[in-house]
């Protein structure tokens, strides 16, 4: 038996990721992953792109299959069975369409935060879709969560590694429903921003709460993090009245052990 890929490999526009691990929209397209290692999807919309079986690529929507959109890059990171690091590039067209103040950084005393070339599967998120995370992060999450079980604590994942690509897709749709650049800041950090594009935040909940509420902290879940996230590497990032002008977030928490 083969030993199943746990890795999403990074390169600057395509994500590779383990093809056991994707769920198909199509019965085609779940056939043609069902046979191969690799799904290369698009960062910037998730759109699956093509598959790899051994050495050979498997377009899966030929009408993608651009010479510069990133496939040739993403197969030789494959290949050689390491990604790149993904630094942000703010001169890009269409991240100064976006506007957002040149002093955003500055401001908020944030800093822009590269993408790993390497992420772990952590499991599944609350929606069954693969979470990821930085390696030791997605061991910590994993342990943390074992560890809260026999408490009567069920944590779950809400959401963990994002891309630039997709940061940028959130405030592309924002921007589209006629929300301003200050009000999307407002929720969201800047695409490059996110403590998400690290790998080593995750956003937390439990079951039978709403994602990503304030009504978080009144839940036994929170009070159990609050107690012993610490033990596990994992702190609040946002906590009421923090230096970032971010909003009081009692779900995100960030890995922070060495
Ligand atoms: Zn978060």
């Amino acid at each position: 038996m083969r030993l199943r890929e746990q890795r999403l490999i990074n390169t600057e526009r395509v994500e590779a990721i383990p093809a056991w691990l994707a769920r198909a929209r199509g019965n085609a397209t779940a056939r043609r992953l069902a046979q191969s290692d690799w799904l290369l999807r698009r960062k910037s919309d998730g759109r699956f792109l093509a598959a790899i079986d051994g050495d050979a690529l498997q377009p899966l929507d030929p009408a993608t299959m651009t010479p510069h959109g990133g496939i040739s890059d993403a197969l030789r990171a494959v290949a050689r069975g390491f990604g790149v690091e993904v630094e942000l590039d703010e001169h890009a067209l269409p991240y100064a369409a976006l506007a957002i103040p040149d002093d955003y950084g500055d401001a908020h005393q944030l800093r822009s935060v590269a993408e790993p070339a390497e992420l772990a599967y952590a499991g599944r998120d609350r929606y069954q879709r693969p979470l990821w995370l930085l390696a030791p992060a997605a061991r910590a999450w994993l342990r943390m969560r074992e560890a809260a079980r026999p408490d009567g604590v069920l944590l779950d994942a809400i959401s963990g590694y994002r891309s630039h690509a997709y940061q940028f897709g959130i405030f592309s749709r924002k921007l589209a429903r006629g929300l301003t650049v200050d009000e999307i800041l407002s929720v969201n950090a800047a695409p490059g921003y996110s403590e998400h594009h690290s790998g080593c935040a995750i956003d937390i909940g439990t079951p039978g709460e709403p994602p990503a509420e304030e009504s978080f902290e009144n839940t036994p879940a929170f009070a159990w993090l609050a107690a012993r996230a610490g033990e596990f590497g994992f702190e609040m990032s946002y906590p009421r009245d923090n230096p970032h002008g971010i909003t009081y977030e009692p779900w995100h928490f960030r890995y922070s052990r060495p």
